[in-house]
């Protein structure tokens, strides 16, 4: 493990501790305001760290919630890029968001610092290549699309990384970011009991200013950046009221205070900042 002695997005010196945990703080620096973990472990210690284990603890790969997903992202480049080209993955995990770019006609490669991910996209036929992106040395202006999907946080240089899409996309490419969000309602209510923190392998928390800025720096236009808001569904409404009242009273409470429940809702959804910053921005012509 290594100190961060500077801000990675304005190189100020000085940070202040968020929340303090036996490897590393959670500091926000006084420059800026990004926030990030003090100390990061050297570069080959995270092949280890993305082990079978890890996967089969946080992802349920090849799902139909991580096809919807996929799918979805995939609208959203072709929103801006009807004509499909080469697609880059930089952190493609076992590969679900290249399945659904295969699906949608793009030609994807991916890439990431796990081998077992790696094998695992493979096993799927993906093009897939293991190491960092930096490592890679792809053509410059050499994709027309790049995505990291919640693989920013993960980076111990993230501008870095911004900066080497940036070399790799083609002027008038698209880049897609998405990464948890600190400044998202669950982050502010559960403090250092956010799961997004996820010390030891989150090592970046980005508003969506900060991820803006950084997205900036690293030369990119930013076209759309939003938080995806967490909305309480009619369902959790349902089970909350049918817990207290049993089902026969349960419509009636939901003739009387559904209306009040989804304006209330759509309220919250509003004036709060949802748990995901998803990023879209173009290398400019
Ligand atoms: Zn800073």
């Amino acid at each position: 493990m290594s100190d961060v002695t500077r801000c990675v997005l304005c190189g100020s010196a000085r940070s202040k501790t968020l929340y303090s945990f036996d490897e590393t703080d959670v500091v926000e620096c006084v420059g800026c305001g990004l926030v990030y973990a003090s100390r990061v472990p050297p570069p080959e210690e995270l092949n280890v760290k993305y082990s079978k284990e890890y996967f089969e603890e946080f992802y349920g790969s090849g799902s139909e919630t991580a096809a919807g997903a996929g799918a979805g992202v995939m609208k959203r480049l072709e929103l801006r890029l009807p004509r499909k080209g080469k697609l880059l993955d930089v952190g493609c995990g076992a590969g679900d968001y290249l399945m659904a770019g295969l699906e949608s006609g793009w030609a994807p490669v991916g890439v990431d610092v796990s081998r077992h991910a790696v094998e695992m996209a493979r096993s799927r036929k993906l093009t897939v290549f293991e190491g960092t992106l930096e490592s890679m040395r792809f053509d410059p202006d050499s994709f027309d699309a790049a995505i990291s999907i919640h693989s920013i946080e993960h980076q111990t240089d993230p501008v870095a990384m911004l900066r080497e899409i940036h070399r790799t996309l083609r002027p008038g490419g698209i880049l897609f970011v998405s990464t948890p969000n600190i400044g998202g309602a669950s982050a502010i209510r559960e403090g250092k009991e956010w799961n997004g923190l996820r010390i030891g392998q989150h090592f970046f928390f980005f508003t969506r200013g900060t991820l803006q800025r950084a997205a900036e720096k690293a030369g990119f236009r930013i076209l759309d950046i939003e938080s995806q808001p967490s909305i309480v569904s009619g369902t959790t409404v349902d089970r909350a009221l049918g817990k207290r009242l049993g089902a026969p009273l349960r419509r009636i409470a939901r003739l009387l205070f559904g209306n009040l429940i989804d304006r209330a809702r759509n309220a919250a959804a509003a004036h709060s900042e949802g748990d995901a910053i998803v990023l879209t921005a173009m290398k400019p012509l």
